[in-house]
């Protein structure tokens, strides 16, 4: 029986960060043995936030790929692409944003959260808003049986299968598979100051950065505001450091922890030094094969356009389906040219 297959990108906005190596990568290298999986750099949608910050984008990909490939994640099981080097998705994400109302754009709950919480940037854009609708043309390209998502996505996915059906009503035709969320049990790692961890809440932890540039960082993760002094008891729940532990920290070490910290048996300094300390211990395989990849940054640039050259063959297929369906592959008219 063939494997089912899943689709799942990562912009390309920046940096990598703890955050996107538990909820994504990690989950990624999973899926791999059970799964048919399409991992493709999403540059288009860095776009959709960063479209005044473009000097990082080809450096950002390539990190991207390296850590990819330190991560776990095998091209020789997967097919790793990049997003605009393959054309059909911004004609699919046309063709559907004729469709779409934009009502089911509005409503979508990531849409409104960043234009309330992103001050720094304008997010009054075209691009911005119809975010969901490429996000839907990535998905339905490459048939994708799968989206992995957290319970936050789940109306990104849910908007991508509304608008297959109505593609389906209008033109009468099956051509997209509706996809099915695929809900991954990761652990949801806060930002240093309490926030979802992100690039554009700056109170991230990079996978590239150094480890006393992580250090300095874990240090500063906010605890207990009510823990003024070392000789005030502290509440673990309301610590964000302590959100750190429940990752990365052993059952048993996490329990004594929250004793410790309630009676104040130990300081919010020698905590975080500890969580450091068990950070470190997990995530030093991958910045050792960090370290192998980086040096061979051309070797990861291949293997992402033989992914890539792989990818483009079912977008094209599916996307001719799409333009037959609507009976506007004008191509078609047109006299053979040799
Ligand atoms: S002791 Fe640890 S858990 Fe308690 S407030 Fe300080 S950092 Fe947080």
């Amino acid at each position: 029986m063939s494997k089912k297959r899943v689709l799942s990108g990562m912009q390309t906005t920046g940096k990598l960060h703890l955050g996107n190596l538990l909820g994504a990568l990690n989950n990624w290298v999973s899926m791999q043995e059970e799964y048919e999986c399409y991992y493709f750099a999403a540059d288009w949608h860095a776009l959709s936030s960063n479209y005044e910050e473009t000097g990082n984008l080809k450096e950002n990909l390539v990190d991207m790929g390296v850590n990819w490939l330190s991560a776990g994640v095998d091209p020789e099981k997967s097919v790793l692409f990049i997003q605009s080097l393959i054309h059909e998705h911004a004609v699919l994400h046309l063709l559907f944003s004729m469709i779409t109302p934009i009502p089911w754009l509005e409503r979508v709950p990531s849409y409104k959260e960043k234009m309330e919480q992103v001050a720094n940037k304008d997010l009054h854009t075209y691009g911005f808003l119809g975010y969901p609708v490429l996000q839907a043309a990535d998905i339905v390209l490459y048939k994708a049986d799968f989206v992995p998502v957290g319970i936050d996505q789940l109306p990104h996915l849910e908007l991508t299968r509304e608008i297959v059906r109505r593609f389906h009503d209008i033109y009468k035709a099956q051509v997209f598979v509706e996809p099915q969320p695929k809900m991954s049990e990761v652990p949801k790692l806060p930002g240093v100051d309490g926030r979802k961890m992100s690039k554009s809440y700056n109170n991230a932890i990079y996978l590239s950065d150094t480890k006393d540039e992580m250090f300095k960082k874990i240090k500063n993760i906010i605890t207990d505001p009510a823990r003024v002094r070392k000789t005030d008891p502290g509440d673990p729940e309301k610590c964000v450091a302590y959100s750190f532990h429940k990752v990365f920290t052993p059952t048993d070490d996490n329990l004594q922890i929250v004793s410790d910290c309630k009676t104040a048996a130990i300081g919010c300094v020698a905590c975080k030094k500890k969580l450091a300390e068990n950070i470190f211990a997990r995530i030093n395989p991958l910045l050792e094969k960090r370290a192998y990849w980086n040096e061979r940054k051309p070797e990861v640039i291949d293997i992402l356009m033989a992914g890539t050259e792989k990818a483009r063959t079912q977008a094209k297929e599916t996307l001719a389906r799409a333009e037959s369906a609507m009976k506007i592959n004008a191509g078609n008219l047109m006299p053979q040219v040799k």
